[in-house]
Order: C-alpha cells, then structure tokens, then sequence
C-alpha cells in the first residue's frame, strides 16, 4: 500500500531505539501484571492494574457488563475510524469444586491445561479472607506399582493440599467456598543477563503490558492520532472469548488488533512447522488460527511497517489456538482484524518466557501503525475487491 505521509520513523511518532529506561519501566510493568492473580472470570487486581494506569494516560475508562476495561483515546466523532486493540488480563487457573471430608479441595479447570502441568505445583488460593498457599499433590514414587511410575497424572484425580485438618477446618478457619479461584504461585524472574523474562501468565499479560505501553506511547507523541483509539482488556478469553464477544459488540470497531503471547517453536521437541516464531526475532503477526484468517491486506500494512521502523517481523501458522481477535473480526457487520504477538515459550503452565526486545518492538510496531490508520487507510483495507 502506498502512503504520502512522512515515514513513522522521519515523524518520530515512535522512538527510534529502545532506551534503557523504556527497558526498566516495561519490566516493572510485566513484573507486576505477571505477578498478579487473575484467573479467568477473577480478573479483578489485574483490572485494577490496568485501571491504575490507563486513566492518566487516556480520555475515558469504562468498564463493560462482564468485566472488560474499555479505554478510548480521542472523540467519537462522526466518521473518525474506530481502532479496537484488545489484550485478555485472564489466565489459566483452576476453581474450588468441592472440599472433601479430610479438608482436600477438589478443582475443575478454568482454561487449557495439561495434565502433567497441574501435578506436584504450587498454586494460590484466593478465599473471601485473603489469599492462601496450596499444593497439588504428587503420590510418592515409594509406594508406587512399576507400571504406574510412567503413567501421566489425571486432573480428574488431582487434589489440592491446603493443610486443613479436615473440611470445617478449610471452610471456617481457612474461609474456603466451592466456586474460590485458584491461581499458580510463580513469581518473575530475569533470565539471560536481564534480556528475558521468565514468569506466568504472559499469555496474556504481556498483551494488556502492551495496551498500557501503547497509551503512553500515544501520549508522549506530538502527533495526534487519526482515528479514535480503544484499549480494551478483557475478561474470560480462556474460555471462549467471551469478554472480547461483549466489548467488540460495544465498541463496534472498524478495524481489530489483537495483542497476544504467541507460540514459540524454538525449544527441543517442538517443529518449526508446529510454530515457526522463535525468542528475541521481533513481534509476530498470525496469518492463521482456529479462531481467525487475518486480513491481508491488514498483513501487509502491518509489514510495510515494520519494515519502515526497520525492525524484525516473524509470522506464525497455528492449527489449533484461539484468540480475541475473531470477535472484533465478527463484531456488528465485521471488521478487517489480525493478531500481533510476543513470542513467548511454555504458555498455559507455572512458567514462560519471554524477550524483553519482542515485546518492545511489539508497542514500537502498534503504535506506529495507529498513526498511519488514516481515513483513508481504514477505507483502504475495509474495501473488498
Ligand atoms: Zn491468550
């Protein structure tokens, strides 16, 4: 696509480099939302992270009926394109079932887990008195028949250790309640020399990371925006995209950026033609998931860009996965709509990591292309041939 307006670089509508302070004030914030207890349907301080920090930085921060933070930058004027960019603050985590007789608690799985990630983990509960440890419990090798010492744990045998001594015990001096969320415990950590960033949950802190990122990143520009811009992190998307579902029905958009922890394939025992991303090789646009087929011509605006900033792009072809762009793609008479992520490893269990660079370039790369979604870019790529 051509564009007669001074390339993002010239305009310095974004920095040039990563600095180190950029540096250090990303890894607070993925610090701090990684950190967080958000397990899907209990997004609630991961909320008020993101509320904390959107509401200096933009015009308006609504909150939908299901939970989703829906903030906007610029009027809405009659006839300015309407950009949704979605990140989901929710995580994989697991409910309270039931609490037994002796004070274990059953669970029921809130997102996609594999067996074999649930077993042997410390997790965090969240009761109505406040947050408490729990362990998921391993059956000792000790007493174990040969035949079964290779065999993969079933959720549907796990149990969660809170040290109660019986079930008054868990209900009355613990305050636990069937339906109490349920969180890993994991704590970040710098890996590498400062470079990655291991922790839970990217998927997707490191999105809604992004969406604060962005704002700040509009803010600090001297250029206006030329279309009106909503930040939106929603609820429930491990579950079927049900926030995205709400919010994209709200906002209506003209054109959907979802903000997403990719799928890296650079680790052993997983192909390149499983997942082609790979650690510290740039943001990834998604060409293809169980949930959306992107615009193309949105791919190649997005490219153009990229290129323009001179900065790595890699692509990802998923079989399975899914995500909250489909629903902005879906929304009201649909929208041109395509998944930008930070490559990330191990997703959906205790631990994954991330490059402090993908996910800089990430912010660098949306925020760059907001400033080139012209009206007449947005008529452009809503225009079918
Ligand atoms: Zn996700």
């Amino acid at each position: 696509m051509t564009n007669d307006a001074p390339s993002v670089k010239e305009a310095k509508q974004v920095p040039d480099t990563i600095s180190p302070e950029t540096h250090a004030r990303q890894r607070q914030l993925l610090e701090e939302l990684s950190n967080a207890f958000g397990p899907t349907g209990h997004e609630g301080p991961v909320r008020a992270i993101v509320r904390r920090e959107l509401t200096p930085l933009v015009d308006d921060v609504e909150t939908d009926g299901i939970g989703s933070v829906i903030a906007r930058i610029g009027d809405e004027t009659e006839g300015v394109p309407r950009i949704m960019i979605a990140g989901h603050m929710d995580e994989v985590g697991l409910m309270v079932r039931q609490i037994t007789a002796e004070g274990y608690l059953t669970i029921q799985t809130l997102g996609g887990w594999l067996d074999q990630s649930l077993i042997n983990q410390r997790w965090v509960v969240m009761t109505r008195n406040g947050p408490i440890p729990g362990l998921t419990g391993i059956k000792t090798v000790h007493v174990m028949q040969p035949d079964a010492r290779t065999q993969v744990f079933k959720k549907e045998n796990m149990f969660i250790d809170v040290g109660a001594k019986n079930k008054e015990d868990a209900e009355q001096r613990l305050g636990i309640r069937p339906g109490d969320p349920v969180a890993p415990d994991s704590r970040f950590q710098e890996m590498a020399g400062g470079e990655l960033y291991l922790g839970k949950a990217w998927d997707d802190r490191a999105g809604v990371a992004g969406l604060i990122e962005i704002a700040r990143a509009i803010r600090e520009s001297a250029d206006p925006l030329p279309a009106t811009v909503y930040l939106v992190a929603t609820v429930q998307e491990e579950v079927g995209l049900r926030g995205a579902h709400t919010s994209s029905f709200h906002v209506m958009p003209d054109i959907g950026l979802n903000l997403e922890s990719g799928v890296a394939g650079d680790y052993p025992g997983i192909t390149k033609d499983e997942a082609q991303e790979e650690l510290g090789k740039g943001p990834t646009v998604f060409l293809h998931d169980s949930s959306m087929i992107p615009n193309l011509r949105l791919r190649d605006f997005i490219v153009d860009t990229a290129a323009d900033l001179e900065m790595p792009l890699q692509f990802n072809v998923l079989s399975g996965y899914g995500e909250d762009g489909a629903e902005m793609q879906k929304a009201g008479s649909g929208a041109p709509s395509i998944n930008i992520a930070i490559p990330t490893r191990y997703l959906h269990s205790h631990n994954g990591i991330i490059h402090r660079d993908d996910f800089a370039n990430a912010v660098r790369l949306v925020t760059a292309v907001l400033h080139r979604l012209t009206p007449d870019a947005v008529t452009n790529l809503t225009t079918f041939d």
